[in-house]
């Protein structure tokens, strides 16, 4: 389906709806499934488990391997939406180039979608295409191969496959001891053709190497393509743990210069890529060097503190992005009002169960605390399961109250 001319809109559940399609349903699809509701479009969620977060605020929901292009495309000709939302790397891209070529929009564009779902594609056409600054990096495919790398790229490093996120399966190499171990777990981490474990077969999961950065801070520059232009969100700040976001604030501090040359780097990445939406660019910042990481081409999980930082948060910048919608300027929350900076905490759930969630009240008795359950149907493994919320006068205001209401929340699987 062609999307009606920009600013015009459908009802819902009729013949003239705007129909968007989400591919992926968890907490941030969900967050975009509202703000999509709020403008009256018919919100279609697919995943690969049943009742994920944003299934449950959408109008209808799918349950399928999007990795399958059988499947996926069944899916499509079956809901026929005017625009196809990615929310997570693993769909088989092929269908979404295919159906792009149809005249359907797929957010950003397909070869986005392709590019950022590897790491070795948008870091060659990072570094290698648009001569961006990054960490020195090599790719391997086998053990053999990797010795080379690391040879190198020298230590420390870090290893990670090319097709995971979240931290999985990635390493931190110290010294030639940790090669054998970093190996094997990347082997265990991708999220496609994982390994045969010796690495000696075809089927090896492919690593990037990639020299450790003494980074003094890592930022994500939210940048958002719309009709009207390129808008940056104020940089944010955040803290990983096992590769994984745990902290996050915004506005992030940096020193003179850094800020302008962060959003030439978002803007050149996002620019190549081209389409509409959310960006979330990650930067490493060492002194006052600004060095690319990666770019997801949708809203990303450290910017959840947009939804108590921003008058509209990277899920309604989207929304009204992907829609063809202008969708600047961006009004900081607080600023000037005694509130001047926003913090984010991920609530953390380990086990196998449902979430149950004691202490909102006393996470809510914190000052200007918020709290957002995603409201996950069951938990396996270690998943975030909620995020906290706060203002404060500073980031370490805000940092401590978010922590604060985070520790409040007694999260039981059962
Ligand atoms: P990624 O999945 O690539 O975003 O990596 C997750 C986290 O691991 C990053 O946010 C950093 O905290 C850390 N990290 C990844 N790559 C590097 C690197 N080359 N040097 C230092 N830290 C890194």
């Amino acid at each position: 389906m062609v999307l009606p001319d920009a600013g015009h809109l459908g009802t819902p559940l009729t013949p003239g709806a705007t129909r968007v399609l989400l591919l992926g349903s968890g907490e941030l699809g969900k967050e975009v499934a509202i703000e999509l509701q709020r403008l009256g479009v018919e919100v279609v969620a697919a995943d690969r488990y049943a009742d994920a977060p944003a299934m449950q605020v959408a109008h209808r929901s799918h349950v399928l391997d999007m990795l399958d292009p059988v499947a996926l495309r069944a899916l499509l000709d079956a809901e026929r939406p005017h625009v196809v939302v990615p929310e997570i790397e693993a769909i088989a891209t092929q269908v979404l180039a295919d159906v792009e070529a149809s005249g359907l929009r797929v957010v950003p564009t397909a070869r986005a979608t392709v590019l950022t779902m590897d790491r070795e594609g948008i870091r060659r056409l990072a570094a290698e295409d648009l001569g961006l600054p990054t960490s020195p990096y090599r790719f391997a495919g086998t053990r053999h191969e990797l010795d080379a790398a690391v040879a190198a790229v020298g230590f420390p490093c870090v290893v990670k496959p090319v097709m995971s996120s979240s931290g999985k399966g990635q390493s931190v190499l110290r010294g030639p001891d940790d090669v054998d171990t970093a190996w094997a777990y990347a082997q265990t981490g991708g999220r496609v053709a994982a390994g045969t474990g010796d690495g000696s077969g075809d089927h090896a999961a492919r690593v990037i190497v990639e020299g450790f950065v003494p980074f003094d801070s890592e930022i994500t520059l939210l940048t958002v393509r719309h009709t009207g232009g390129t808008t940056f969100c104020d940089p944010i700040g955040h803290t990983q743990v096992d590769g994984d976001y745990r902290e996050s604030w915004q506005p992030a501090a940096l020193p003179p210069g850094v800020l302008e040359r962060a959003q030439e780097v978002a803007a050149t990445v996002t620019d190549a890529l081209g389409g509409w939406g959310v960006f979330g660019v990650e930067l490493f910042v060492v002194g006052d060097q600004v060095l690319f990481s990666e770019v997801s081409p949708r809203p990303h999980d450290t910017g959840l503190v947009t939804l108590v930082s921003q008058d509209l948060s990277e899920f309604a910048l989207h929304a009204r992005a992907v829609l063809g919608l202008p969708a600047a300027p961006v009004l900081r929350l607080g600023a000037g009002q005694g509130q001047d900076a926003a913090a984010s905490c991920a609530v953390l759930a380990e086990g196998h169960g449902v979430p149950d969630v004691a202490g909102v009240e006393r996470a809510l008795a914190v000052p200007t605390a918020q709290v957002r359950l995603f409201g996950k149907p069951v938990v396996s493994g270690r998943r975030r399961v909620a995020v906290t919320l706060a203002r404060g006068a500073d980031v370490d205001e805000a940092r401590a109250r978010a922590t604060r209401a985070a520790a409040a929340l007694d999260v039981r699987l059962v």
